[in-house]
């Protein structure tokens, strides 16, 4: 049995080591004996969308979401159908809100893949920070976010409420979205390393699209959940 992950445009899409999260859901697997395999995706190359067991979208500067909009555009009644079938994706900022509506900037707009109904428009100043969030199902998430976009995500469930940072638009109190398997994130860091549960999760709604069990053996997390303690010890409850 082989996990398959496309990584769509790491060449760029790719801020802040949010390469770290296909690392880090590759080592997971491979320390329980479960055989993965990564292919990027770049340029005008085509994909499969149901050979995938994960898709995984990183984050970008503006020059860059604008370079890459075509080619996802090319690709967005494969990827919505994927999604819609249960498909696993994971978008880090960048890659959240080009899930969206679109991305209205000072001067035009990205148009997004409408998978989402978000819609984001740059702000005066740039939301960076910290954050820690909490969410009912996997505890605190850590992580970092560098944006100047604000996300307003109407109906959807957000993926945590915001005990520390800034959010989906520093104003409403929450953070990303959660839709069907996907989740979408502001949080760079890279994400996944300092929350393991966040990364069995993802590796559980693989192992279930396929049919398979998720019962996943226990990894000595002592290391990354000390690294995510102290930045919930250091920020949770504080100001800014
Ligand atoms: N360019 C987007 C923004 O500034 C996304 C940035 C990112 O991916 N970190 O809002």
């Amino acid at each position: 049995m082989k996990l398959k992950i496309a990584h769509l445009y790491p060449d760029l899409l790719n801020l802040y080591g949010d390469i770290g999260n296909i690392t880090t859901l590759k080592k997971r697997c491979e320390w329980r004996g479960i055989e993965t395999q990564v292919d990027s995706v770049c340029g005008s190359e085509k994909i499969s969308f149901t050979d995938y067991d994960l898709v995984f979208l990183g984050g970008g500067s503006d020059r860059e979401q604008l370079l890459v909009r075509d080619k996802l555009i090319a690709k967005k009644k494969d990827i919505s159908a994927y999604v819609e079938n249960g498909g696993v994706l994971v978008a880090v900022c960048g890659g959240y809100q080009l899930l969206g509506s679109y991305y209205k900037l000072e001067k035009e707009t990205i148009q997004g893949l409408e998978i989402l109904n978000i819609q984001t428009e740059v702000g005066k100043t740039r939301l960076i920070s910290d954050v820690v969030l909490e969410n009912d199902r996997f505890g605190t998430i850590v992580g970092f976010e560098n944006h100047g976009g604000r996300t307003y995500i109407n109906e959807h469930t957000p993926l945590g409420k915001v005990l520390y940072g800034n959010g989906n638009n520093g104003t409403d109190g929450f953070e990303g979205v959660l839709y069907k398997n996907v989740i979408a994130t502001y949080l760079h860091g890279s994400l996944l390393p300092k929350n393991p549960v966040l990364s069995d999760h993802i590796i559980k709604m693989m192992l279930e699209q396929r049919g398979l069990p998720t019962d996943l053996a226990p990894l000595d997390d002592t290391i990354e959940m000390n690294a995510h303690k102290y930045i919930v010890d250091r920020f949770a409850g504080k100001k800014e």
